[in-house]
């Protein structure tokens, strides 16, 4: 492309409203369409793991609350407060929360 007015080589030129030809004598060139680049900023959602829909992901064991109803809940071993105790299984409703003591060992 050349310029309109002195039919100089037109230059890529860049400045902050983008990027376009224009004539190094600084004529401007009516014809061309300013193009802006589209800003891209995306803000990424953060992600929140292991809860989807109130419903706790780790809660992947039979057990029905006896509070809400849920069918899965989590298990969570506790470590005994004395040492010759035996560590026990809690299972904490997926749904609710609501803890249980697990009664025997999982097999
Ligand atoms: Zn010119
Ligand atoms: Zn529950």
């Amino acid at each position: 492309m050349f310029c309109k007015t002195c039919g100089t080589l037109l230059q890529p030129r860049k400045t902050e409203y983008g990027k376009w030809m224009s004539c190094p004598q600084g004529h401007s060139q009516p014809e061309i369409v300013t193009k802006s680049e589209p800003i891209t900023s995306q803000n990424k959602t953060s992600q929140v793991i292991g809860v989807s829909d109130g419903v706790n992901l780790l809660a992947v064991h039979d057990h029905v609350c006896k509070k809400c109803g849920h069918d899965k809940c989590e298990l969570i071993e506790v470590a005994p407060f004395y040492s010759d105790e035996d560590a026990f299984i809690r299972m904490k409703c997926g749904k609710c929360g609501l803890a249980e003591k697990l009664e025997g060992r999982i097999g």
